[in-house]
């Protein structure tokens, strides 16, 4: 299945990759400065934050060396002994406003990267809606759903992380080492040549381990879809036998998983006790060192317990700086989908200076008309056929004929490449989009419900439909009766899907809501499972109150409602193959028309 970008080139007029640059800009630029004031706040408080934990290792050497005074009775007593003292209040004030402004920043920059997420997802919404149907065919729904949920979490993530650990980490650190320098400048040069020797190691895991998770993270992959390909030939499998087979074939790819997995884990296990034993090292080589700075009297040691408490603050700040990366770099790639969605711009648009007829009585012609799919498969063949204001039509032939086709083209879900579609001798495209579609009332056997009350569901045939509106469709639609049986009549949510729901009970649902559009033509898809006898004519009944005085453009199943149109046109790859009445059809001697009947008395 084509993934998502190549979709996307085919129905937009920009597909230009955009580079790392300038998909930050654009993040920076429209979704996160015009927050600045929310974020120059939490910046304030990050330094507040980072100033306030580079002061710890102050406190610590004011500590030890009060301590040390005091042992050795340096000085007065009491009055060294109230200087100890004195520590607690700056101690305390110190973790007030670390915590205080800790929690403000944190609140703030998340509030910045939800926010920017939020606009974000309203953007794609917009654009997806607003994308040509072309869209929704062709990438597997999983796809687009995957932009919203897995790509937005992934950049959400990457924002905080950034705002927080690019910003506060990184003043944090440049505070610690200005402290530390301050402390003890000599110890601390030999801190900064020590330890980039000591993460080698695990730098170089860090990049083997990468490479580990991509590859188990690509069998997940192709696991899923055996998976799916397994469940999915269910029919198949249990028909031939070929459950062993299935077992033996998805059981290599569990072992594969595991050892994987397996291996992913043994790299990543190596990271901590490497990390502890080399960070042993290293500090006791700054103990080495500051042991030898105290003892030549170069340093104090509250300097040396003020430099390794530094050094302690900074770990796991270095640590996160170092998988920052990864997560940016996973955000990236997640923004450029997400910018891919909204530049998408639709083929199918409004004509610039569109016509505006007053009232619209349903007169269609196809004059001529051809159309392949962007797949490149031949959807209409030179079609001419024409349906007067209040006829029916209809369209019959075999599965894949191009019946739905000609819907699709009707109401520009796809344009044409030859030929002229007319509504009232106008010409499709001189419309506006939404008075074209405004003309069309469409009842398919597959019938869209939402998770919403009934009432919503119906009133989506009219924005602004009222109460007592909704409830005259339902009852033209023989639908008033159950929905009162419902447990909270017109006020019941609907399963997804409207599962609770029989099939007759759907389609009058979607009837009423085509009654309350009161469209002047009805595209009608009628069922091909058959309903029982009692549904079927409760449907056939409002079916044709629903037709009355509109044009309807019907592709039809029974054999009732072809000998009821006006005119019938067979349809065979694309093309209209013969055309009449029911009458003039079946005389027709091995004609596809008689054969189809046949096939339907049978
Ligand atoms: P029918 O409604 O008579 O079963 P369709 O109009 O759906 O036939 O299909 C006509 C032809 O166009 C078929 O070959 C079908 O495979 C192809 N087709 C239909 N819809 C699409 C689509 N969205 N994209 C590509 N090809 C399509």
């Amino acid at each position: 299945m084509a993934d998502l970008s190549t979709d996307v080139n085919s129905s937009t007029a920009t597909a230009k990759p955009m580079s790392d640059k300038a998909v930050i800009g654009r993040l920076w630029r429209d979704y996160i400065w015009p927050q600045k004031k929310r974020l120059l706040t939490a910046i304030f408080f990050m330094i507040v934050l980072a100033l306030a934990t580079a002061a710890y290792g102050f406190v610590v050497k004011y500590i030890i060396d009060t301590a040390t005074a005091l042992e050795n009775n340096v000085g007065a007593f009491e009055k060294t002994r109230a200087y100890a003292y004195a520590v607690i209040p700056v101690l305390i004030g110190i973790t007030f406003l670390s915590g205080a402004s800790n929690y403000i920043q944190r609140v703030l920059t998340n509030s910045v990267a939800l926010n920017a997420i939020a606009t974000l997802q309203k953007h794609m919404f917009a654009r997806v809606h607003g994308a040509d149907y072309d869209l929704f065919v062709r990438s597997p729904s999983g796809h687009l759903i995957s932009r919203f949920t897995h790509d937005v979490t992934a950049l959400s993530n990457a924002l905080i992380r950034t705002l927080s650990n690019l910003i506060k980490d990184a003043a944090t650190l440049v505070f610690l080492g200005i402290g530390m320098l301050i402390l003890d400048w000599q110890l601390t040069l030999f801190i900064l040549i020590l330890y980039p020797i000591a993460a080698w190691p695990v730098i170089k895991i860090s990049k083997r381990l990468r490479g580990d998770a991509k590859a188990t993270q690509a069998h997940t992959g192709t696991l899923t879809s055996e998976l799916k390909d397994s469940f999915t030939s269910a029919r198949l499998v249990k028909t031939y036998g070929l459950e062993d087979i299935e077992q033996k074939r998805l059981g290599k790819s569990f072992d594969e998983r595991i050892r994987l997995f397996l291996k992913l884990v043994s790299q990543q296990a190596r990271v901590d006790p490497i990390l502890e034993v080399f960070g042993g090292l290293a500090i006791a080589g700054v103990i080495i060192f500051g042991v030898y700075q105290v003892s030549s009297g170069h340093a104090s040691p509250g300097d040396i317990a003020g430099v390794l408490t530094q050094l302690l603050v900074a770990s796991p700040r270095i640590r996160a700086l170092g998988t920052l990366n990864n997560v940016i770099q996973e955000g990236l790639a997640a923004s450029e989908r997400i910018f891919e969605m909204i530049d998408m711009r639709p083929v199918i648009t409004d004509p610039p200076t569109p016509q505006t007829p007053t009232e619209i009585k349903g007169h269609i012609r196809f004059d001529d008309v051809s159309f392949i799919y962007p797949g490149g498969e031949q959807g209409a063949r030179n079609l001419t056929l024409e349906a007067l204001p209040g006829q029916m039509i209809a369209l019959v032939g075999p599965s894949g004929a191009g019946k739905t086709t000609i819907m699709n083209l009707l109401s520009r879900l796809y344009d044409i490449d030859g030929g002229r579609i007319t509504l009232d001798n106008i010409e499709i495209t001189a419309l506006r989009l939404k008075d074209l579609r405004d003309a069309f009332a469409l009842v398919s056997q597959d019938v869209s419900l939402f998770q919403d009350t009934v009432a919503a569901n119906i009133g989506l045939g009219r924005v602004g439909a009222s109460r007592d509106d909704i409830i005259k469709a339902a009852k033209a639609a023989d639908a008033h009766g159950f929905i009162s049986a419902l447990p909270h009549s017109y006020d019941t949510v609907l399963e997804e899907g409207g599962e609770t729901l029989s099939g007759g009970q759907k389609q009058r649902l979607s009837i009423a809501r085509a009654l309350l559009r009161d469209a002047p033509v009805l595209l009608l898809d009628e069922a091909t499972s058959a309903l029982d006898g009692e549904s079927e004519g409760r449907i056939q009944t409002a079916l044709s109150r629903l037709q009355k005085g509109r044009t309807t453009i019907v592709i039809a199943h029974r054999l009732e409602t072809i000998r009821a149109a006006d005119n019938i046109y067979v349809l065979d790859k694309g093309e209209i193959v013969e055309s009449g009445t029911h009458a003039s059809l079946i005389k027709k001697k091995n004609g596809l028309y008689k054969r189809l009947a046949k096939s339907l008395l049978e």
